[in-house]
């Protein structure tokens, strides 16, 4: 098999085989060479065959290697080829019993050899000229260098013989090598190639300090060993490190080693004082150890330097740390959207504020939430920057403002009174007056502002905090952009409302809630009824559909509970149509239900599922349902009459639909509020709704074709007056009270005998 004929794969497999096999050859033939002639045949061809295998293993390395290793893989190649050039030279010589000259071609190609060994090496060190680190390490090396000729020419090539000038300049090459080897060695840390590449130097060193003793060289000599060794064991550390990247797989010598290793340098120059001490030194060694201690003083002066470039970097990451930390405790109290103190840094400011009196404001955007569903988070955070630059701008003197939430703002002004707090609460809503504009968009702006004071409303922060926080849930159900100062009453009202809710959340499934139904009657016959929400909660008692559907509105719990009234009225209603007696049932219709995309299908699938005529049920909405999106109400409503639903606007009057809304809608009748017969509304205002006002509504409801129904019909008197102004459909408890299902099955019967007796 020749060499050329192996191919990539059977390198692959049989690099390192090979290369024993030739290393063995050779030594088995040196060893057997003197026994017979031409000796130099068989060991000079065995020699420069192990070297050419060398040279190809490290040039197919090169081949296959790594990118971040090719040039160092190169550069070792093509160290190899000069020395294989070289030794094919001085074998020539040999072939042809020529004496070796002095200098010689072989010596050309063996400085070549050295001049890119040495380039290898060095890309091995990774040497970053300019930096300390690389100068104290090349120190170390030029020590160990210095130290090693002295003693090698103190001991070895100053006795005897004059020094071969070739071989002297060999061993001082490799001394250079060796500096360079160590500079290798204490960079890449230790690893399986890097080792066997400076081993492979050492045995290479071995050789030619041998050559140097001995002063002539002659195929197989047991220099050979050396320098095939050597170079084997390299060409085999290059086919190792040819597939690792520079940071490959590294070992690290354990802490002892290091330690030696770094005191290395000093030990050699201890033993150089005590050999000197010891001996008569020659002119050599005393310059050789002149030279080391230079070496180590200068090499002291960058101890010295590191020291200095330590104590630097110390004292600045020191300072970097304090200004980290500085910024990290900033941080951890204060707001990084708006850089406003937040929850704690604020509760800290009250508490200082606490001695004396002060005013705690509990400020929240309205319909922020909107804003962010709407336009995005990054929209939002904007809108909160500007407001938070606007407030600022009104805030009174002394004032610390805070962000403790989404939109939530507090307030604290120390020694402020009631009057002053309120001044200073509109003063901050004024702010708000402007719309923003952003993006392109117009946001309005509104705020509500609740107020606490001490130590009127409390003495710690949490409780006003808490009381601020009240008033301002009251500020935003009365309105928006208002501001309410915390009074007793307010927590009450809170704490019921807390409780109602809690209540409300377990009283469908616990099946606490029943529907009446509440006759109406045209003329004296009965026409319909309207289905009433009945409560009665275990721990609240009986709760009427005035205080508890607000709450379920506000927590969106009406959602089910319309839901389900809705199901139980067309269940009754078809009831009653099943048994012969139909009549048709009036639901209410919360805007939160009918604004639902599924409102008008369900309302469809439960009649067709009840087989429950449409005309049968009518649906009373108020006029909030108009408020909003007046065109898709309008398509809804006209949806439900063309399936033949009854369509009724509720507690007309109370509410603030404008008249033209109303009759661009749908709808087949109007229920008069009650207040409008009473006197009082809902809030106890007296309206004065005299004849006049009632006739005009009738008028109004004959004239666009609507059917009026007067409800709260309580006494004859109102009863009488109602008949006199045309009215004819009514609804009260002149007639009837709301009734369970049974006994409004009872008051039927009774009535329907009076009306015939
Ligand atoms: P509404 O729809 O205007 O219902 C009429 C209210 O007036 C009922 O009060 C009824 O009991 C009361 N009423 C009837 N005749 C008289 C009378 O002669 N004098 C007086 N003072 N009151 C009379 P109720 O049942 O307390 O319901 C209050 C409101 O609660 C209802 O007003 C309605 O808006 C709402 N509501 C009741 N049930 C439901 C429901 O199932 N769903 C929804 N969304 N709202 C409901
Ligand atoms: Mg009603
Ligand atoms: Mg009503």
């Amino acid at each position: 098999m020749t060499i050329q004929a192996v191919n990539g794969r059977a390198f692959e497999r049989h690099a390192e085989t090979a290369l024993l096999l030739a290393v063995g050859l050779h030594a088995a033939l040196v060893s057997v060479a003197h026994l017979g002639p031409g000796h130099v045949w068989l060991t000079g061809g065995a020699y420069l065959f192990g070297q050419l295998l060398c040279l190809l293993i490290a040039a197919e390395a090169y081949r296959q290697g790594h990118p971040a290793q090719r040039r160092l893989l190169g550069r070792f190649a093509l160290a190899l080829a000069a020395l294989w050039l070289g030794d094919a030279v001085t074998f020539s010589f040999e072939l042809r019993g020529l004496p070796l000259p002095e200098l010689s071609v072989a010596d050309a190609l063996y400085a070549a050899y050295y001049l890119l060994l040495g380039g290898a090496l060095l890309s091995l060190t990774r040497l970053r000229l300019r930096s300390l680190r690389t100068l104290a390490m090349t120190l170390d090396s030029l020590i160990v260098m210095t130290l090693l000729g002295t003693v090698v020419w103190t001991f070895l090539l100053s006795r005897p013989a004059p020094l071969h000038a070739a071989g002297a300049a060999y061993v001082t090459l490799d001394l250079a090598l060796i500096a360079l080897g160590l500079l290798a060695l204490r960079q890449q840390r230790l690893n399986r190639p890097v080792a066997l590449i400076c081993a492979g130097l050492a045995l290479i060193v071995g050789g030619d300090l041998h050559f140097a003793l001995v002063g002539a060289y002659t195929s197989g000599n047991r220099a050979d060993f050396l320098y095939l060794w050597g170079t084997a064991m390299q060409a085999l550390g290059l086919w190792w490190r040819r597939d690792q990247s520079v940071r490959g797989v590294q070992w690290r010598p354990p802490r002892p080693v290091r330690v030696w290793l770094a005191a290395f340098p000093y030990l050699t120059g201890g033993l150089t004082c005590a050999a000197l001490l010891l001996t008569r030194p020659a002119p050599v060694t005393l310059w050789g150890a002149a030279l080391t201690f230079l070496l180590i003083l200068l090499r002291q002066s960058t101890v010295l330097e590191e020291n200095r470039l330590l104590a630097r970097k110390l004292r600045h990451t020191a300072a970097e740390l304090e200004r980290r930390g500085s910024l990290l405790r900033r941080q951890a109290r204060h707001d990084v959207l708006t850089g406003l103190p937040n929850r704690t840094e604020f509760e800290d400011q009250l508490r200082a504020a606490l001695g004396g009196p002060a005013a705690v404001m509990f400020i929240d955007l309205d319909g922020f939430k909107d804003v962010n569903d709407t336009f995005g988070h990054p929209v939002g955070d904007e809108l909160l920057r500007l407001v938070t630059a606007r407030l600022r701008a009104h805030l009174p003197a002394r004032a610390t403002l805070a962000r403790v939430g989404g939109d939530e703002f507090t307030l604290v002004l120390p020694g402020a009174d009631e009057r002053q707090a309120l001044s200073a609460a509109r003063q901050l809503l004024g702010s708000l007056r402007d719309p923003v504009e952003m993006a392109g968009l117009t946001l309005p702006l509104s705020a509500s502002i609740g107020v606490s004071l001490a130590p009127r409303d409390g003495t710690d922060v949490t409780t006003l905090q808490r009381r601020a926080d009240t008033a301002m849930y009251h500020a935003k159900r009365s309105g928006r952009g208002q501001v309410q100062l915390f009074t007793p009453s307010l927590d009450e009202q809170r704490r019921e409302r807390f409780a109602l809710e809690a209540a409300l959340r377990r009283a469908l499934h616990a099946r606490e809630f029943t529907l009446h139904y509440q006759p109406q009657l045209r003329g004296t016959a009965l026409e319909s009824v309207e289905a009433l929400l009945r409560w009665t909660s275990p721990s609240l008692g009986p709760v009427t559909p005035g205080r508890f559907i607000p709450v379920a509105e506000q927590c969106g719990l009406i959602l089910p509970i319309g839901r389900w009234v809705r199901e139980r009225a067309c269940e009754q209603a078809a009831e009653w149509h099943r048994q012969g007696r139909a009549l048709r049932v009036a639901v209410n219709v919360s805007p939160l239900e009918f604004a639902q995309a599924d409102f008008v299908p369900h309302v469809q699938a439960t009649l067709a599922r009840l087989e429950l005529p449409a005309h049968l049920l009518e649906l009373e909405v108020t006029e909030g349902v108009f408020v909003q999106d007046l065109a898709g109400t309008a398509a809804k409503l006209q949806e439900l009459r063309r399936a033949g639903v009854r369509i009724s606007v509720d507690d007309f009057g109370v509410q603030h639909a404008s008249l033209s809304a109303l009759m661009a809608l749908p709808a087949d009748a109007l229920k008069l509020d009650r207040s409008f017969l009473s006197g009082h509304d809902a809030l106890g205002h007296t309206r004065a709704a005299g004849p006049q006002v009632l006739r005009a509504v009738h008028t109004l409801g004959r004239d666009l074709n609507l059917d009026v129904l007067a409800e709260g019909v309580e006494t004859p008197e109102q009863h009488a007056l109602l008949r006199d102004l045309g009215f004819e459909y009514m609804q009260g408890f002149l007639f009837s009270p709301a009734l369970p299902p049974d006994e409004l099955d009872t008051w039927r019967a009774a009535h329907s005998t009076s009306q015939h007796g």
